[in-house]
């Protein structure tokens, strides 16, 4: 059995929450676009870093791909990851504030807004799109919002934005494929501080629950 969260137990406590990778499963819906759309074929296990240029091709090629899957049906009616709704709801219930960050571009926004309103009504206090804070979407574009926001715990699928984000947050990363760590890497990355790995919603609640008295 899971644990579950008192209620109130994190009256106030602020938490930025991922939408790819974390809220909504972008990456098995993005790969059977690509393939119908462009042949390009690829496993979801081969994905070893967020980065897919190499195997959609050239940056700018990899660049318009992501551009036309934002501008597709597919991507407006992105599923909900297993078990999102139901703990962001329990969340909620806990006193938590919750907010978005997300490194989606600005030509995502509005069918971002309106996905999260369709999946996730009112739940969330705010919406935060990390591209804004600097030239690029990055790790310290993130760091800066959750810096400005006073964001106290991260729930992320990118290695790199939750170690960054590790600095001024406690930070949950998703586990997914291209997060996992390789060889010597993988002996470098498990002494992070401030970090968590979990391999769901349910692991992240009962996680918290856990560890509530710490945050
Ligand atoms: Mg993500």
């Amino acid at each position: 059995m899971r644990k579950s969260l008192r209620e109130r137990s994190f009256e106030r406590i602020k938490f930025g929450i991922d939408i790819d990778g974390v809220l909504a499963d972008f990456m098995p819906v993005f790969r059977v676009f690509v393939e119908r759309e462009y042949g390009d074929r690829f496993e979801l296990e081969d994905v070893r870093k967020y980065d897919l240029t190499g195997v959609l091709g050239t940056r700018e090629e990899t660049w318009k791909k992501v551009m036309d899957f934002i501008a597709s049906k597919e991507f407006a009616d992105l599923p909900v990851v297993r078990g999102a709704r139901e703990c962001v709801q329990e969340l909620a219930n806990s006193g938590a504030e919750l907010f978005v960050v997300t490194s989606r571009p600005g030509e995502a926004r509005d069918t971002t807004l309106e996905w999260l309103e369709q999946n996730f009504p009112r739940l969330f206090k705010g919406v935060y799109f990390s591209w804004r804070a600097s030239d690029a979407p990055s790790p310290e574009a993130k760091k800066l919002v959750c810096e400005r926001v006073g964001i106290s715990v991260l729930f992320d699928d990118r290695l790199d934005v939750a170690r960054e984000c590790s600095k001024v947050a406690r930070a949950y990363l998703m586990d997914q494929p291209w997060n996992r760590l390789y060889g010597a890497a993988a002996r470098w990355g498990a002494k992070a501080n401030n970090m968590k790995r979990v391999n769901s919603w349910y692991e992240f609640i009962s996680e918290l629950a856990k560890e509530a008295d710490e945050i």
